[in-house]
């Protein structure tokens, strides 16, 4: 791969509402910047209030025709499979609009992209996979059939760290079940979804469909959030804003899934396969600069191993090439922006405050280029009830926590208000199962780390969120459930 140059001029963007395309020139511009560079990348279109109106009626409209929804699940699924093809082909540019606007490694953004895809092919399968129940057995020749209808209008709104991906949990699950979609990406990587925007026209979806914006959240998000033209808002963003989208979609009762931060452990057993372990909670910590919301910054390890296993992962992130993400050679690149910068730093100065040890890759140049670079910081001597083992930093700092016993271990994994996911590392089955089904956490990753798929469904406990998306669970988060009871004539005999 070669190095990746920064565009002479930010390249622009268009708004897609109703099936037309609105290019930056026709509103005023949000320019994006490179957050290693500071130089601007992107140009998106700022929707208006008056915009997300139309897209939530032209989604509306689409709906209410059935022109989507009444198609056959085969002909959605080859829609939904042209659009993987099409993002496929296009993944040269795709991929470096997610490094410039993220600031993630252009080496790395490819692996993404595949991901994506997979989720299209994925949905593609569900689309022809969509059925209900019939109750044959309620007595003196009543039946029912329980149907599966789309839910309708869905407002989707993402965030910034894996704007292509996160989006595609979600649109061709919505897409594959017959329903229309206004969508909002973050303001800070807005890019992808408004090229996929281009691509839902090339793959000949009908108009009005699906609607993307770009804008703020406080103004776009909460039209999307609060119109009662919406029957749904299925939202992935911090817990804070989550609340907030579920108070305002409450007012008129629609239907919300909301998948929100984390804070994962990694329980490491003395049995476990200790170089694995130590290379994925390296891993875990820094992928995307530790702005995942997956990514494990709480490590929980066994008293008897731990001064070893935390040198074994000093020695692993010690690998990592932090700096320039045009650079095919870079492995870490800068936070998102200066207001995730500043709040990394914070719980970096609450950590050392709390007289938590420090160490710190050392910056070998990635600081001569004017953005936002964090260097991977472990803490050790850190107890489980201070800021950096509770809040979601989302960024490279790992804290690290001893225990003695089973039950020690638990009640620590177990310790923040989040419950999205977490690893654990030993090679007892029994131990697998009995942490596997007491962690509080949507996922418990054993032995391996990051490493989901399209299939498995994604769900938060507590304040990490409600709903799941992924997975054939999906179609019945994007569906509603109509029943029809029948009374036939009893048999003439
Ligand atoms: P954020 O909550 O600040 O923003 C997310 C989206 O919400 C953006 O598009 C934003 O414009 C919009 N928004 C902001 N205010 C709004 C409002 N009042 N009404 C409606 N929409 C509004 O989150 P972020 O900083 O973009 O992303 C980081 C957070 O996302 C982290 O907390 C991370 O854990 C979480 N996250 C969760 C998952 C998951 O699957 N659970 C995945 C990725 C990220």
């Amino acid at each position: 791969m070669t190095r990746l140059t920064l565009p002479a001029t930010p390249r622009p963007f268009s708004l897609l509402i109703d099936g037309k395309l609105i290019p930056v020139s026709e509103r005023e511009p949000i320019v994006r910047e490179n957050p290693a560079h500071c130089k601007p990348v992107s140009l998106y279109p700022r929707a208006t209030v008056a915009d997300a109106h139309a897209a939530i009626d032209a989604a509306r409209r689409a709906a209410d025709s059935r022109v989507w929804r009444d198609m056959s699940g085969a002909e959605r699924a080859r829609l939904l499979l042209r659009v993987a093809r099409l993002i496929d082909e296009n993944r040269v540019e795709l991929r470096e609009i997610e490094s410039l606007e993220v600031g993630k490694p252009i080496s790395l953004v490819d692996r993404e992209i595949n991901g994506t895809i997979a989720h299209w092919e994925y949905a593609a399968t569900l689309a022809r996979h969509a059925y209900g129940d019939t109750y044959d057995s309620l007595g003196d020749n009543n039946m029912a059939f329980v149907f599966r209808e789309p839910i309708g209008v869905v407002s989707l709104i993402t965030p910034w760290n894996y704007p292509f991906l996160i989006l595609s949990q979600k649109l061709p699950f919505v897409l594959a079940v017959g329903g229309c979609a206004v969508v909002k990406p973050s303001e800070l990587s807005s890019g992808t979804a408004l090229r996929l925007g281009e691509l839902l026209l090339e793959a000949g979806l009908p108009a009005g469909v699906v609607n993307i914006l770009a804008g703020s959240g406080a103004e776009l998000g909460d039209v999307m959030s609060r119109s009662p033209k919406v029957d749904m808002v299925s939202f992935t963003g911090s817990t804070t804003i989550g609340r907030i989208i579920g108070r305002v979609a409450g007012e008129t009762l629609k239907k919300v899934s909301l998948e929100l931060g984390g804070k994962a452990a990694h329980i490491v057993c003395a049995d476990a396969d200790l170089q694995l372990a130590a290379e994925k909670v390296a891993l875990g910590a820094t992928r995307n600069a530790g702005q995942a919301c997956v990514g494990g910054h709480r490590l929980v390890v066994h008293e008897s191993i731990a001064d070893n296993f935390v040198e074994a992962v000093q020695k692993e992130i010690s690998k990592l090439v932090v700096g320039d993400p045009l650079d095919p050679a870079t492995t870490m690149g800068p936070v998102v922006s200066k207001v995730q910068f500043d709040r990394v730093n914070g719980y970096i100065a609450a950590g050392e405050d709390a007289g938590c040890e420090k160490w710190a890759l050392q910056d070998r140049g990635a600081g001569a280029l004017p953005g936002y670079f964090v260097q991977p910081t472990i803490f050790t001597g850190v107890q489980p009830s201070m800021v950096i083992a509770q809040e979601e930093i989302f960024g490279p700092v790992l804290s690290v926590m001893r225990f003695k016993t089973f039950d020690d271990a638990l009640a620590i994994a177990n310790s923040t208000p989040y419950g999205l996911s977490a690893g654990l590392w030993t090679r007892d089955l029994d131990t697998a199962f009995a942490f596997g089904r007491q962690l509080k956490a949507g996922t418990v990753e054993v032995n391996t780390f990051l490493a989901g798929a399209p299939e498995l469904p994604l769900s938060g406990l507590g304040d990490s969120g409600v709903g799941h998306e992924r997975g054939r669970f999906a179609i019945e988060e994007f569906t509603e459930l109509r029943t029809i009871q029948l009374q036939l004539n009893q048999p003439r005999r």
